[in-house]
């Protein structure tokens, strides 16, 4: 494994292009958000804006998005719908993470001291989840009427480098212990494989120490007690588990921000991927995660001025209690964004 993921040279200039999914929900209004803040704040990144038909048969436009994460080498992403709900017919968010062989979601979850009713405070972990595998393989079928199979792939390969991921992360970052998460109880060959592996890697990292936990003790432990965890490392299902958990501890779906890593390509988006159908054009969408998302988006493109300068513009807004409903405020969409344009605006006179 690289020690640092790829980062795409700069065009002529300094400037990167990025694509642009917008998807469905409020995905388009957070995007309209992320796009006015960096032209008021002047950040060297051009769009390629791609829409995908939810309602299309054929896979053309995501054929045509993954053809441009491609070249790009980076995208922002809002959720993608898939309307059908036919067997055979794969999730799109789904194809474009195997498809681009993006292994590794690494969400960063740390407390805002702004966000006064949420459930637990001074939470600073990282969650680690294999992206491309285990229970999402969509491998299902109907052997006899009334009986149902689900395949969970679990591989020796994705494992590893994706153990060996978090274990990197954990001695660049300073991390002291990874918690393997897991069901090897009952799971013996699946989950045994990916517990054993992350063993056995653990051991090249003999300054990071090593422990397991089964997933529904891990969700108790993480509800009553999160600040004894450091970095999880999990299966693909148990990830998205533990991430909704640990999101909703800190204060729902519109505040993290996560990261989808391959060893060529990268796509930042909000960490619980929800699309917010029910509350898209009603300027109450929490527009944090996406900007978030984007901000870790300009950080891995080396744009780390203009990533600071919206980063603290966020901080200080969520911070000073301008935020929306979800997270307990009384503020609009529209009124968090225009504190942060506010921010930067002081930033930079
Ligand atoms: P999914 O896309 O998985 O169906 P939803 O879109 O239903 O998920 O989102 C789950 C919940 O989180 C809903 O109650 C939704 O309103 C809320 N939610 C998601 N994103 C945001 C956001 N950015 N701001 C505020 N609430 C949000
Ligand atoms: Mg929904």
């Amino acid at each position: 494994i690289k020690k640092v993921m790829p980062i795409p040279k700069a065009h002529y200039g300094g400037r990167h292009t990025v694509t642009l999914l917008p998807g469905a929900g409020i995905g388009p209004e957070l995007m309209s958000y992320v796009k006015e803040i960096f032209r008021y704040a002047g950040v060297p990144v051009d769009f390629e804006e791609i829409h995908i038909d939810p309602n299309s048969d054929t896979n053309d436009d995501l054929d045509y998005a993954i053809t441009s994460i491609r070249r790009n080498g980076v995208a922002l992403k809002g959720n993608i719908e898939t309307r059908s709900k036919d067997v055979g017919v794969i999730s799109r968010n789904v194809a474009l993470r195997n498809e681009l062989d993006l292994y590794v979601n690494a969400l960063h979850c740390v407390s805002y001291p702004g966000v006064t009713n949420s459930r637990q405070k001074n939470i600073d972990l990282v969650i680690i989840r294999q992206n491309t595998e285990g229970e999402y393989a969509m491998l299902e079928h109907e052997s006899v009427p009334g009986v149902v199979e689900s395949m969970k792939v679990i591989t020796r390969s994705n494992s590893e480098r994706l153990a060996r991921y978090a274990f990197e992360y954990a001695r660049r970052h300073g991390r002291k212990k990874v918690t393997t998460i897991h069901k090897a109880n009952i799971m013996k060959l699946s989950d045994g494989l990916f517990l054993e592996t992350s063993r056995k890697v653990a051991k090249e990292y003999p300054e990071i120490a090593l422990s397991d936990m089964i997933i529904d003790n891990t969700c108790m432990q993480l509800v009553s007690n999160p600040h004894q965890f450091d970095v999880m490392l999990t299966t693909n299902l148990y990830g998205s588990i533990v991430s909704n958990v640990v999101c909703g501890l800190l204060g729902g779906a519109g505040l993290l921000a996560g990261k989808n890593y391959g060893d060529h390509y990268t796509v930042f988006e909000p960490a619980t991927r929800n699309t917010g159908a029910s509350i898209a054009g009603k300027n109450i969408a929490n527009p944090i995660a996406m900007l978030n998302a984007a901000v870790d988006m300009l950080r891995h493109l080396g744009h780390k001025s203009h990533a600071a300068l919206i980063q603290n513009a966020i901080n200080k807004t969520v911070n000073a209690g301008i935020i929306t409903k979800d997270l307990g405020g009384a503020s609009t969409s529209r009124d968090v964004i225009d504190n942060i344009l506010k921010c930067i605006k002081q930033a930079q006179n």
